[in-house]
């Protein structure tokens, strides 16, 4: 609600100062510095959109592990990190491994704190961005093309990507992680929280982003938190964003979904809070799994106002003296 309104503020103003522009010079200055902070800072629904409508195209083939579709959609994140100045962690974007035979890969962006203190900690933002390929057709469509799993996950990593690149201000580190290989059993994050284990990562923190495409309904909160009891994260993830984005569902407890997504390897492995932000609440999305989980029925409103209002209080994480996320 906030966030629209301030959009639509903005956008009032901007084109205040469009409508000023032919007649007084200079204004016009205002009008471009207006226009480009607008562009620029805000999550893009359209851009979300678009990136969203790519990643869960007919062209993507249902983005499997092992693929060619999957491997269209790596190139497309790589490339979307070099436009916007995310660097490779490794020696290039990918973090390489086999799954039943198949070649796999992570895409994985990294940018460096700026704080000197703290840049040797890190957090991760992930999501996973293949999918299963193909499902039982209706009609003549047999393709599963992963709308809400997990391209909107995905296009959330890379939207609060471009976002911390901008503002270059987050003390700790940051990975920016798709993982692979999670519907063939977690085995992309599973890969990569060991590889990083290994090398002694100094890990704060991990949050996931999984089927956030459809908003929920009668809630007080956003989103919910797999894992809620499991630590103080979303109590001060809340506290961060100034309002209530995180909130329990009893059926994320019910059904285990803290043990179910790319989060939990990295408890496994490092012992932190590692958990899944969602807001699928097993009654506003019918098409898990399914071919009709299509981009036309997602939520791209939705979306951008759930990224706009995670961004501030992940930057609030990148930033505090301590490590004030911990585990209960
Ligand atoms: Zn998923």
């Amino acid at each position: 609600m906030k966030n629209s309104l301030f959009k639509l503020t903005a956008v009032l103003f901007a084109a205040f100062f469009l409508a000023c522009n032919s007649t007084q010079d200079k204004n016009s200055d205002d009008a471009t510095a207006q226009e480009t902070e607008i562009a620029s800072f805000e999550a893009s629904e359209a851009k979300i959109e678009e990136n969203l409508r790519f990643l869960a195209s007919d062209e993507l083939q249902g983005r499997a592990t092992g693929t060619e579709g999957i491997e269209k959609a790596a190139t497309f994140i790589e490339e979307y990190f070099q436009e916007h100045d995310v660097e490779p962690y490794f020696e290039d974007y990918r973090d390489r491994f086999e799954v039943e035979g198949k070649e796999a890969f992570n895409v994985v962006g990294f940018l460096e704190g700026n704080d000197p203190e703290l840049k040797d900690e890190f957090i991760i933002i992930g999501a996973h961005y293949d999918h299963i390929g193909f499902g039982e057709a209706v009609g003549n469509d047999s393709i599963a093309n992963g709308a809400n799993d997990n391209a909107a996950g995905t296009v959330a990593v890379m939207e609060l990507a471009r976002k911390f690149a901008l503002k270059e201000n987050n003390g700790r580190s940051i990975l920016f992680v798709l993982f692979s290989g999670e519907e063939l059993g977690l085995t992309g994050s599973e890969h990569i929280a060991k590889k990083l284990k290994a090398e002694n990562l100094d890990l704060y923190a991990v949050v996931n982003l999984e089927m956030i495409g459809i908003p929920m309904q009668g809630k007080d909160h956003m989103a919910y938190l797999t894992g809620y009891e499991n630590s103080n994260f979303a109590e001060k993830l809340n506290e961060y964003a100034g309002e209530k984005v995180l909130g329990f569902l009893p059926q994320a407890k019910e059904y285990k979904l803290f043990q179910r997504s790319d989060n939990y390897p990295f408890f496994e492995e490092f012992n932190i809070p590692a958990q899944t932000i969602s807001t699928f609440d097993f009654t506003n999305y019918e098409y898990y799994h399914h071919v009709s989980d299509e981009a036309d029925n997602m939520d791209f409103q939705h979306m951008t106002n759930l990224i706009d209002a995670v961004f501030p209080a992940i930057f609030k994480m990148t930033n505090t003296e301590e490590k004030e996320i911990k585990l209960n």
